[in-house]
Order: structure tokens, then sequence, then C-alpha cells
């Protein structure tokens, strides 16, 4: 077949292509960035996702969920039209609104938009039980994974040190492992120990507490109070002794709120009914992970958000009476 005819019979494919679309011409397409497939912001968007798409035939979104490197990552892919919803940490989403802290070079994201926040995010540190640490002060020359960039983990880790008056040399390592690699890293003995801000139970919490034994270590003191005192997306939380193998005793940390993040330039209509499906079917959304278990509609619509509501989110808010 010669070159001319080839692109005559694609051109021919394109038409139809065109002629049969009609039927579906509602269907639009939306991205959820998650974080790695072992984190809880997957099971997030999964659940979310799930709903939203039980009644596509109504209003003809097709969301999917997309694994990525986490907070940071999805809030500059939602600034580059990338990804039209993200999961990020309450402090990512609060830097990234202002450019702040990591986000000092590329500049304030004025058009990021909140949606609604999710479960608690308690810093965690697991380490080895070899290294026997207590505390978070114990981790100093020692190999530690301070998460992979564009990770809210990574942000938060340096905002923490920044705190200290450490750097990542008082770490012997400080190695950049994707969250999804950080346990088996534990357990391997390459890494005596991990950082990491998450939901709980997380099973990338509970493979290397029962695999090896993995324990879990405190984040207390003066430079955690200093930060929790100074900075509204901080809070004190504790991690309940018992809900991970080997791990009895309560751990004290601090932490922030998981939420989810849109832009200004999404439709209305589109967060509209991503809103819905969520608060429509919230008992079946909080069954869909553990960590969901005590969400409460009040609290999720305004804990945790420091860009402005999304009109769309605002919207459905104002339909239930929950926002004048
Ligand atoms: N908070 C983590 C981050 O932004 C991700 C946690 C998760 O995937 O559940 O790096």
């Amino acid at each position: 077949m010669n070159a001319f005819k080839h692109s005559l019979l694609g051109a021919a494919a394109a038409v139809m292509t065109l002629t049969a679309m009609p039927a579906q011409a509602q269907q639009k397409f939306v991205t959820i960035g998650t974080g790695g497939v072992t984190g809880v912001y997957y099971a997030v968007g999964g659940a979310v996702c799930r709903l939203v798409n039980k009644d596509r035939k109504d209003h003809g979104l097709r969301c999917s969920v997309e694994s990525t490197g986490g907070s940071a990552y999805n809030a500059n892919a939602i600034k580059a039209g990338e990804l039209d919803f993200g999961l990020a940490q309450s402090d990512v989403q609060y830097n990234a609104l202002k450019g702040e802290g990591t986000f000092k070079d590329s500049g304030a994201f004025g058009d990021l938009r909140a949606v609604f926040s999710v479960h608690p995010e308690p810093f965690t540190v697991l380490a080895r039980k070899e290294v026997n640490a207590k505390t978070f002060d114990d981790l100093k020359g020692k190999r530690v994974n301070v998460g992979n960039p564009g990770s809210g983990t990574r942000a938060s880790m340096e905002q923490l040190l920044a705190a200290k008056g450490w750097k990542l040399s008082d770490f012997s390592l400080a190695s950049e492992l994707k969250a999804d690699e950080h346990g088996p890293a534990l357990c391997d003995n390459k890494i005596d120990a991990f950082f990491y801000g998450v939901g709980h139970p997380s099973a990338n919490i509970q493979d290397p507490t029962t695999t090896c034994g993995a324990q879990l270590v405190s984040i207390t003191g003066p430079a955690v109070d200093k930060l929790v005192a100074e900075n509204p997306y901080y809070a004190k939380a504790k991690i309940k002794g018992g809900l991970y193998n080997n791990n009895p005793q309560d751990t004290e940390t601090y932490g922030v709120l998981a939420t989810v993040v849109t832009s200004a330039k999404v439709p209305e209509e589109t967060v509209y009914q991503i809103t819905k499906a969520v608060f429509e079917n919230f008992n079946e959304f909080k069954s869909l992970h553990p960590a969901f278990a005590n969400l409460e509609p009040q609290d999720m619509i305004k804990n945790g958000l420091s860009a402005p509501l999304h009109s769309g989110a605002a919207k459905y808010y104002k339909e239930k009476g929950w926002l004048k």
C-alpha cells in the first residue's frame, strides 16, 4: 500500500470515529493522583473513583487513579494541568498555595482549590528492632529513608530537620526510596529506619512490623512542639498501641490531614459530581478502608483546608446545608 492510500485510510478511520462519537459525547475522563500503591492515598483515590464510576451513565465521568510520587508531585501536576485531582498532605496544600517550603522556587499556586480532607496522617518512623530506637533523636548517624522527592513525606521531613537544626548529613545514609520500597529495604537491612506521613492502619507499615518485627518510634520534643505551635496544619497525634503486630505501645508523634485538591480550572460540574459521589455514598466510602472509619462530613469540609473550597464542592455543601 502506498503512503498516500495509507493516509487516506487513516483519515477514513478518523471520520468514522468522529461520526461514532455522539453516543459517548458526554464521556469525560478525570484522573486522581495518589501515592504508592501500598499507601492509603491509593485507596482514597480508588474509593472515590469507584463511587463516581457507579453513576457514570448519569454524569458521563470516567474516573481513574494514578499512582504517583505523592503530595508535592500531585500539586505540581494539577498546576500543570496534567491531573484533575490529587491527594495532598495539609501542610503541602498550605505551602503549595502560598509558594512556601518546597514550593518556594515554583511560586504560589493561587488556583489551588480544596475539595475535602480525609484521614489523619501521623508522621511515622519505623525502625529495625535491632536499632533499638525510642525517639527520633536516636536516628542520628543511622541509615534513614527520608522519602522520595515529590512526596509530602520528604517535604515534611525537611521541615522537621530544619526545626531540629539537623541536616541530611546527620544520617549516615539518607536514602530516597519510594514508599512502596522502604518496607522491604528495612527488613532486608538496607536501611535502619524510614519516615512516612501516612494514614493508619496502612499495609505499608503492617508488612515490616509483621515480617521483621519493625518498631514504631516516637517523634516528640521541643522542635516538634514549636512546629505544632507555629503551623496551623500540624497537630499532635498518636498511633494507637496494638494496631500493628509487635507494637503494643502507643506512639506519640505529630501529623497532618490528607486532603483532596484540584484546580480552579477544573469545571464546577466535574468537582460537584466527585464531591456528591463521596458524600451521597458516605457509609460505603467509609467501609472501603479502615483509616476512613472515623471520618465525619462536618470535619472533612473544613479541617486541614487552607486553599479556598472549589465552587463545585461548595455548591454541594450548600445544597446539603453544611455551608452557608
Ligand atoms: N503522605 C504521603 C505523601 O504525600 C503519601 C501517603 C499515602 O500514599 O498514603 O508522600
